[in-house]
């Protein structure tokens, strides 16, 4: 059996505190496999010089973080979001990047209908660049307590229905275990996923009891309630073979030693997944 860290990826923004290159040195060290990058971990240094760095490495670049933001009532607003899109597509291309995941958006001043309308005419806008980059793009449905601002696309079904009317070899959908594990339909949702070749990616943390930010206070795997084993079987069986990407945005672990966070990570990788 191969290694089990070969399939270990972990995004840029879990150790925040740390430059891309310190994260690359870490990771390798460590003989993780992947490496999922953030904007803001290239921002310093930008995309092109970035890939060049990350080639030295022998870590794959499993996606790029993130686009989406699309509707808007603004019609204006929704043409500077496709123009933002198809420049995140270009940095995922310089970063070698196969993936581009998108966070899709919602307009609190319109209903849900309307936003996700908006998100299918936005991803099919810029299809033909992300195509002619050889850039993937990944929906990520997000919890519903995000539906006012961050996204209207909430469950795996949703994902699944709009990726399905798209239709495009280029457009499918990030599973992240913190978004999806309370849904009673995701074990039928990750099948019909898998079967339909739209489960892209595959994102794991745990969800913390309680849980005091909305956004910052995600937990280590096995720290939460997530049945981080049951669903990383059902993400298999649907014929997922690629990277476990471990993200983890959190107050309190960012403020602690990330070389120790890291020891966690794979520990905790190993034992609870
Ligand atoms: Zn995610």
């Amino acid at each position: 059996m191969q290694n089990k860290l070969d399939q270990l990826c972990v995004h840029t923004i879990t150790t925040k505190p740390w430059s891309l290159e310190e994260a690359l040195d870490h990771y390798a060290a460590e003989n993780i496999g992947g490496i999922s990058v953030w904007q803001n971990a290239i921002q310093a240094m930008g995309p092109e010089k970035a890939g060049r760095l990350i080639e030295g490495y022998p870590i794959e670049v499993v996606s790029y973080v993130r686009g989406g933001f699309f509707p808007s009532v603004d019609g204006a607003q929704r043409q500077k979001a496709i123009d933002h899109n198809k420049m995140m597509l270009d940095e995922a291309a310089a970063v070698k990047a196969p993936l581009l995941v998108l966070v899709c958006g919602a307009d609190p001043k319109q209903s849900l209908f309307q936003s996700r309308q908006q998100i299918q005419d936005g991803i099919e806008a810029i299809i033909p660049h992300a195509e002619s980059l050889g850039v993937k793009l990944a929906i990520e449905p997000l919890h519903p307590m995000y539906a006012g601002a961050r996204s209207a696309i909430n469950t795996l079904g949703q994902a699944n229905d709009m990726a399905e009317s798209i239709q495009s070899d280029w457009v499918g959908i990030a599973v992240d275990v913190y978004h999806l594990w309370w849904d009673e339909l995701l074990e039928k949702e990750i099948r019909r996923c898998g079967n339909n070749n739209h489960l892209f990616a595959y994102h794991i943390c745990d969800w913390k009891v309680p849980t005091e930010d909305m956004l910052n206070d995600r937990g280590l795997m096995g720290e939460g309630c997530i049945p981080l084993k049951q669903i990383g079987q059902w993400v298999s069986e649907a014929g997922f073979n690629g990277f476990h990407e471990v993200e983890i945005f959190s107050n309190k672990y960012w403020a602690t030693d990330q070389k120790t966070f890291l020891k966690k990570i794979i520990e905790a990788y190993q034992e609870h997944t």
